[in-house]
């Protein structure tokens, strides 16, 4: 099974990734991951990758489709792959075709003012990976799993947010278009177990 998740930074992307990974047996890609990893590797490369992040612009797509490209060579992915942050551009949508051939595409449907809500007040731990927000009840500024200080990401402030939304409110209908009938859409302004049970549902069929 080959997913596709589409949803603006902070809509819940990759917690819903999570719960299908769980159930499905399928890992995670996220480009967002796999760049961060190259913008911390001290080379050249990582050096252009880190500006382009911390600014909430996209990296370019050469780039971007190699570090994925690479990424899809390694055995987990042989049975499919939930792919998290790629395509963001009807460019990138084709560039992936031409590789690959996705079964589902899960849209994810959320107010831009609830997402910027979400996102300032996001914080992620930089051991295990967890994400938890500053908002929440029992919030504690430290790791829920593993105990580690949170942090918030450079692109979690303001300036680059607005840079984020706007960047996906221009390509997100050309995407969607290029994907036609295997779009699934769901909204993410409920709790999580909420959000991915009707999912869960369209998955189970689509096996
Ligand atoms: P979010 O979805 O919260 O914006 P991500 O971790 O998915 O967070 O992405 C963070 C940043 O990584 C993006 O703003 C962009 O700079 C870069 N990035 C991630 N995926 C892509 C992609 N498919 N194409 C280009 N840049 C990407
Ligand atoms: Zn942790």
């Amino acid at each position: 099974m080959k997913l596709v998740l589409l949803g603006a930074a902070g809509s819940g992307k990759g917690t819903l990734a999570k719960k299908i990974v769980a159930d499905f047996n399928i890992p995670q890609l996220s480009t967002g991951d796999l760049l961060r990893e190259v913008a911390k590797s001290g080379t050249a490369l990582g050096e252009e990758v880190k500006a382009y992040q911390q600014s909430g612009a996209l990296v370019p797509d050469n780039v971007t489709f190699e570090v994925l490209k690479d990424r899809l060579k390694k055995s987990d992915c042989k049975n499919g792959y939930i792919l998290d942050g790629y395509p963001r551009t009807l460019n990138q949508a084709k560039m992936l075709a031409e590789i690959a051939d996705v079964d589902a595409v899960i849209s994810i449907e959320l107010d831009f003012e609830e997402i910027v809500k979400r996102l300032v007040s996001r914080r992620n731990c930089p051991n295990c990976g967890e994400i938890d927000n500053a908002e929440y009840q029992g919030y504690t500024g430290f790791c829920r799993k593993c105990q580690t200080p949170l942090f918030q990401r450079d692109d979690d402030k303001p300036e680059a947010i607005k840079a984020r939304l706007e960047v996906y409110k221009q390509n997100i209908t050309p995407l969607i278009n290029f994907y036609g009938d295997k779009v699934f859409k769901v909204s993410s302004a409920g709790t999580p177990d909420e959000t991915y049970k009707p999912v869960k549902l369209f998955l189970e069929r689509l096996k």
